[in-house]
């Protein structure tokens, strides 16, 4: 299946089983704005819990935080946010539609890449076995040529990030020749900044309102606490804050579903070390948070790293992990070596000394920071592209069916097991009761008698329930349920009194964190 239909079914997907809804959907929807249904909620409950237990409950220098959305106005001023959080704009005149320049310019990166790769698959038809990859792309012609084409537009571009040169940006644009995906025109304005921060007035009366802004990231309630946690922990360094919340960017163009939104959850980790040590711990926390997606199960190679071609203001070195989406290799989180900018410029703007006091060295000074920032709706969308699947199955009698199954790995599943009477007479709907509400204490379960016993199983296998339970006559006489497990389909017969200890085994997230 072509990967932009698979991304629609499963926005569709997402909607029909409860997991995402568009914002107030009876008005026809808020742009970029989503809701978590029912299902997706605990989803997204699951994937915080894995990120917060991995954080704060593995590592005893870590503690967690919850600061507000609101912050003082000077803190944008001493973060450089309301001087330098802008992405470069530029509208399209035939189709009014609005783009971000370097990101029209990276798009014509990756075509001459696809361009490259292309030549290749060509030539490995052609050679078969004899191919030798790497000496193709050092020496051939049409490929050394698209090449010199791809280093001379990444420096320019580099160049001009660095320096915001604006004027060389557009003039990039339009040497390329870049046309609008959707008017194919190439009718440009000039390009300008934009700032992506929202603001908002607090304050009753004209004379006292002062104006305030939603935090575009949640790390600067960190930074803000820091002596406060340090304090009152009296926490030694190295150690980190960890903080889940709410930020808000006024995006330019906001797209791919729950990918890029104006409103959406961060979760982020600031580690405080002395300065000179930053760049070892920048490399461990590159390291460590790798770990984390890849022990999720979908398979190492879905992850890449992608070092940042223009660095944050606040950034010495900085590096994405990068998910391999349906629609190409995208970010997920980012790790930064944020140096002491951020508690300077707070020690700066506040006039309170914001320093650690070393016993040992019997120095004091401004702690580096390296950030570990991962968006909780975009590691959800990781997940459920990850997890969706769609089945041919052949019946036991010959003739096919298929489905859609959302292969969770156990411990997120919004639901983990479902209780389902084989008929509802005969005392097995009571019987069923009797078991769910002995596991609702330790599992997410779902009681259903309505319909065939293969529908409940698809409904379930598109909610992503790992374990269905069973309750038939047999149940009466001995005590026994079947056990369908979702990903093989297979069933087992076992003891009620084994249920748990079974579900348990799969689901418990300790497991899972035991890896990392
Ligand atoms: P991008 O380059 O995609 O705009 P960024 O580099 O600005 O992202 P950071 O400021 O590093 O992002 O934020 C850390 C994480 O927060 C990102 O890796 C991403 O997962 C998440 N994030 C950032 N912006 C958004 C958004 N508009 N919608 C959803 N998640 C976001």
């Amino acid at each position: 299946m072509a990967q932009e239909d698979l991304f629609k079914k499963l926005v569709a997907h997402c909607k029909e089983y409860g997991y995402v809804f568009p914002s107030s959907e009876i008005y026809d929807g808020f742009a970029a704005v989503y809701d978590y249904g029912q299902y997706g909620v605990e989803l997204k409950n699951n994937i915080k819990k894995y990120w917060w237990d991995s954080m704060v409950l593995l590592h005893e220098n870590i503690v967690g935080l919850d600061s507000a959305i609101f912050m003082h106005p000077t803190t944008w001023k001493a973060s450089g946010h309301l001087d330098a959080f802008n992405d470069p704009l530029i509208d399209n005149r035939d189709s009014k539609k609005r783009y971000r320049a370097d990101e029209l310019i990276e798009e014509q990166l990756e075509k001459y890449e696809g361009k490259i790769t292309r030549e290749a698959e060509k030539a490995r038809k052609r050679f078969g076995d004899a191919f030798d990859e790497q000496m193709f792309l050092d020496t051939n012609p049409r490929v050394l040529a698209i090449r010199e084409k791809y280093d001379a537009l990444h420096d320019r571009f580099v160049k001009a990030l660095n320096e915001t040169d604006l004027k060389e940006l557009g003039q990039i644009i339009a040497d390329e020749e870049i046309a609008c995906p959707l008017s194919g025109s190439k009718n440009w304005t000039e390009v300008r900044q934009f700032n992506l921060m929202f603001s908002t007035e607090l304050g009753s009366t004209a004379e006292n309102t002062s104006r305030i802004y939603l935090r575009p990231e949640t790390a600067q309630g960190i930074f803000v606490n820091y002596l406060n946690v340090q304090k009152s922990g009296r926490m030694k360094i190295p150690f980190g804050i960890a903080q889940v919340g709410k930020a808000f960017r006024n995006e330019i163009v906001a797209r791919q579903f729950i990918f890029r939104m104006r409103e959406f959850e961060q979760m982020e980790m600031q580690f405080f070390v002395p300065p000179g040590t930053e760049l070892e711990w920048f490399e461990y926390w590159k390291s460590v948070r790798i770990k984390w997606f890849r022990t999720l199960g979908f398979g190492d190679d879905k992850y890449r790293f992608h070092d940042h071609e223009k660095l944050a203001h606040y950034a010495n070195a900085a590096s994405d992990i990068e998910y391999l989406f349906p629609f190409g290799f995208k970010e997920v989180e980012g790790i930064h070596s944020r140096t002491d900018y951020d508690l300077g410029r707070h020690q700066e703007f506040s006039g309170k000394k914001i320093q650690y006091y070393d016993q040992e060295t019997g120095k004091s000074y401004v702690p580096y920071v390296v950030e570990t920032s991962i968006g909780l709706d975009r590691t959800f969308l990781h997940v459920i592209s990850a997890a969706y699947h769609e089945e041919d199955l052949i019946k036991e009698d010959g003739s096919s069916d298929s489905r859609v199954v959302m292969k969770l790995p156990p411990f997120l599943a919004p639901i983990k097991l479902a209780v389902f009477p084989l008929t509802r007479k005969d005392g097995l709907p009571e019987k069923a009761r009797t078991i769910v509400e002995e596991l609702r204490f330790d599992f997410n379960c779902q009681y259903e008698e309505k319909d065939s016993i293969g529908r409940r199983y698809r409904r379930q296998d598109a909610i992503g329930t790992p374990y269905c339970i069973t309750v038939d006559h047999q149940t009466l006489k001995d005590d026994t349920v079947t056990v369908r497990y979702r990903d093989s389909m297979e069933q087992d017969r076992v003891q009620i009194t084994e249920l748990k200890q079974i579900i348990k085994d799969k689901v418990d997230i300790s497991n899972l964190l035991k890896q990392l």
